[in-house]
């Protein structure tokens, strides 16, 4: 079979049965729709284009954060199908994900990619827009043992800021630990899964939350 993305809301499902917390969300295709399942879930509420064609969604004006009432939820909505149309008239729109919106965190990037010379590799390090630019990241082949991946997260040169840098509070590296225990194990369990990242992953003083999730099937 061709290779192809999931949406996020499937990436979430299968995360989810890994151990990696993310936001509740629905799947909506209407505006007043989409007002509804905000105040099902609770605002402030975030809101993304769901199109198997746009990789990218920011790219495409295709996320709002931040949304907190049922006028602006629909307004959302019509603004982002319109902003994915006018960035690629051909992409297929299968709705819009309203999700919870998790509080600010530390952001990091998980990742996974299939290597043609070592097989299934995962990545760690740190996300956030600039950060990226710095390739402040690690990688482990797979299969990995828990005690490896606890190295693993030390190794970044941003680590400081996950263990508590000048009187800033530690973050939850416990739980970050077993997000990519299970996130490995994600990896190694779906044999067609050649490819995913979650970028980012928010991690806080007590837990963390996944707030994108891309998974590439063959
Ligand atoms: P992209 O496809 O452009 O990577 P994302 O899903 O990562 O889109 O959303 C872009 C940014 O919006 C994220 O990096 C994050 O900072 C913010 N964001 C996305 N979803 C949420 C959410 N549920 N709660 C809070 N912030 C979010
Ligand atoms: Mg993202």
């Amino acid at each position: 079979m061709a290779k192809r993305m999931l949406s996020e809301a499937e990436g979430y499902e299968l995360f989810q049965k890994y151990g990696v917390p993310t936001p509740a969300f629905q799947i909506v295709t209407g505006a007043d729709e989409a007002a509804e399942a905000a105040s099902e879930i609770g605002y402030p509420v975030v809101m993304k284009i769901i199109s198997p064609q746009i990789v990218h969604k920011s790219d495409a004006g295709g996320v709002i954060v931040g949304i907190s009432g049922a006028e602006e939820a629909k307004k959302a909505f019509n603004g982002i199908v319109a902003s994915a149309k006018e960035y690629n008239p051909d992409a297929e729109i299968h709705g819009v994900i309203v999700e919870e919106m998790a509080k600010p965190g530390l952001e990091l990037i998980l990742g996974g990619k299939t290597d043609p010379a070592f097989g299934k590799v995962i990545t760690f390090g740190m996300g956030g827009t600039l950060v990226e630019l710095m390739k402040d990241v690690t990688l482990r082949i797979l299969p990995v043992h828990e005690s490896e991946i606890r190295t693993m997260v030390k190794e970044i040169n941003a680590y400081p800021l996950i263990s508590g840098y000048r009187g800033m509070k530690p973050r939850d590296e416990e739980s970050l630990i077993a997000i990519i225990t299970g996130v490995a194990r994600f990896f190694e369990e779906n044999p067609n899964v050649m490819e995913f990242d979650i970028n980012p992953l928010r991690l806080y003083e007590s837990g963390a939350c996944a707030v994108d999730a891309r998974i590439i099937v063959d």
